[in-house]
């Protein structure tokens, strides 16, 4: 019999492992452990799986970057030793050959940054689901993990009530807890806190900026991008794409100064972020070509000749009283850096990442704790922080997979077995729905 609220296992031999979390950390590390040859259930307690993957497939799904291995190892800042030996055993063009596999071929954009040719999500969550249902994993949706009961078995909440569960070894990959909305709502620190595991406290990474907006700059320009600009703050730049969006900026230049952007919100109140519009023009290249305009021509006119948004002269309108100036060495100065107020950033609620998570010195080299033999940790759980550019999701899969080698070595598998392509079939394990429950394709929000 079954029991209460979970699957059912098949093969009674086979080691039981549960996973909980179905992002792409915990997908993987399922992956891995049902080619090792265990059974996998995932837990995961919304309706659907992946739904950050999916919500960061609607910014294009940002999946790795091509940059040399030792320069992408340097992103993880403080935590660049610690990750270095699983991206280093599953770099950044493994990443790109498993989404080949899938039938997703990536590419190289000018940035450096690797995206899927579809720039979604969707069709490769697609495509992993189905292998994976191949590989037997089943996942167990509206299932939460609530912790351990006394003799240390799972503890989850199905749809029929609570539950415990046995298992001969586990994978937390809950996820961070920014976009709690999305699923990953960081309540596993207070109860791996206290199984007497060290959680560094969870924060927001890579959040935008909280600028006031007039009324009509946010009603005509809101969900608009601004195309390679160069964000100054103090003596810190940040060179990027950035989004107009109802509550201020977005993108990865803002996200790379949003730590210091909260630190100067936090102690003043509000702080200056200086935005220029032609980072690759000189400001006195900027003011001669300024200069040639015709006596009776309208500011707006001019501008868009000269090749600027309507974007851009509204955020020129918007960071300064009394209108655009008429003097091309001003109006220069104004498109070269044009000062906004920033008011604070976006908490976890909107934040891309989060820093903080189990600390690395509670972990032996394959993920697991060692306060908790047998149960392993991955992907944004961990204490590790990054900026955006594909950098978060290497980190998820690279520590998915050691993670779930780890725990397949645990059971005394092998996790490196050669994969054999099981048969295609084209249901797969769990209904896929976008971060809204509506049909993933129909989403075209703009989000990182
Ligand atoms: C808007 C947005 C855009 C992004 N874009 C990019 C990008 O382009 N490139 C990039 O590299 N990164 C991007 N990221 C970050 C990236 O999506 C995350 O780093 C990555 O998803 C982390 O993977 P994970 O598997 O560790 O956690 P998650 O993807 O958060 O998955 C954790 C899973 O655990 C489940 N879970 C949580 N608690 C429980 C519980 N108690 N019981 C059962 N299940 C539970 C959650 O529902 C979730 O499904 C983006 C993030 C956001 C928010």
């Amino acid at each position: 019999m079954p029991p209460r609220g979970g699957p059912s296992i098949s093969d009674a031999e086979a080691p039981f492992c549960a996973v909980i979390g179905a992002g792409p950390a915990g997908l993987f590390a399922a992956d891995a452990l049902a080619r090792a040859g265990a059974h996998v259930v995932i837990y995961e307690h919304k309706a659907s799986p992946a739904r950050k993957f999916l919500m960061a497939g609607r910014g294009g799904l940002n999946i790795t970057h091509s940059e040399s291995l030792d320069r992408f190892i340097l992103r993880y800042g403080a935590g660049a030793a610690r990750l270095a030996p699983f991206v280093r055993a599953w770099p950044p063009q493994a990443l790109r050959d498993f989404c080949a596999e899938l039938g997703e071929t990536t590419f190289v954009g000018s940035s450096g940054r690797v995206f899927p040719a579809s720039f979604k999500a969707t069709p490769l969550l697609r495509a992993w689901l189905a292998r994976l249902s191949r590989f037997g994993v089943v996942i167990a949706t509206r299932h939460a993990f609530m912790g351990f009961a006394e003799s240390g078995a799972l503890r989850l909440i199905g749809p029929e009530g609570e539950f415990t569960r046995k298992f001969d070894a586990l994978v937390l990959a809950l996820g961070g807890a920014s976009w709690p909305r999305l699923g990953s709502d960081g309540a596993w620190a207070a109860r791996l806190g206290a199984q007497g595991v060290r959680v560094t406290p969870l924060a927001a990474a890579n959040s935008g900026a909280l600028i006031e907006w007039s009324a009509i700059f946010r009603s005509d320009f809101e969900g608009q991008p601004i195309k390679t600009v160069l964000l100054r703050h103090g003596a810190s730049v940040a060179r990027g794409d950035v989004v107009v969006t109802r509550g201020g900026l977005e993108g990865g230049a803002v996200y790379a100064l949003s730590s210091q952007l909260r630190a100067a919100t936090q102690k003043h109140g509000e702080t200056t972020l200086s935005i220029d519009l032609r980072p690759d023009t000189t400001l006195e290249c900027l003011a001669r070509k300024l200069s040639r305009r015709l006596p009776k021509q309208s500011h707006a006119n001019f501008l868009r000749k000269a090749g600027f948004s309507k974007v851009e002269i509204g955020l020129m309108r918007e960071s300064r009283t009394g209108g655009l100036p008429r003097d091309a060495e001003t109006l220069a100065a104004l498109i070269k850096s044009a000062p906004l107020t920033v008011t604070g950033v976006a908490g976890l609620e909107r934040a891309i990442s989060t820093a903080g998570g189990v600390s690395f010195d509670e972990l032996d080299d394959d993920l697991m704790l060692k306060k908790l033999p047998g149960v392993f940790v991955a992907g944004e759980m961990l204490d590790y922080d990054a900026p955006t550019g594909g950098y978060l999701l290497q980190a998820a899969f690279a520590t998915g997979l050691a993670a779930g080698r780890g725990a397949a070595r645990y059971l005394g598998l092998s996790p490196d077995q050669p994969v054999t392509p099981p048969e295609p079939d084209l249901a797969v394990a769990s209904p896929l729905q976008d971060p809204d429950g509506r049909s993933p394709e129909t989403s075209d929000k703009y989000s990182a």
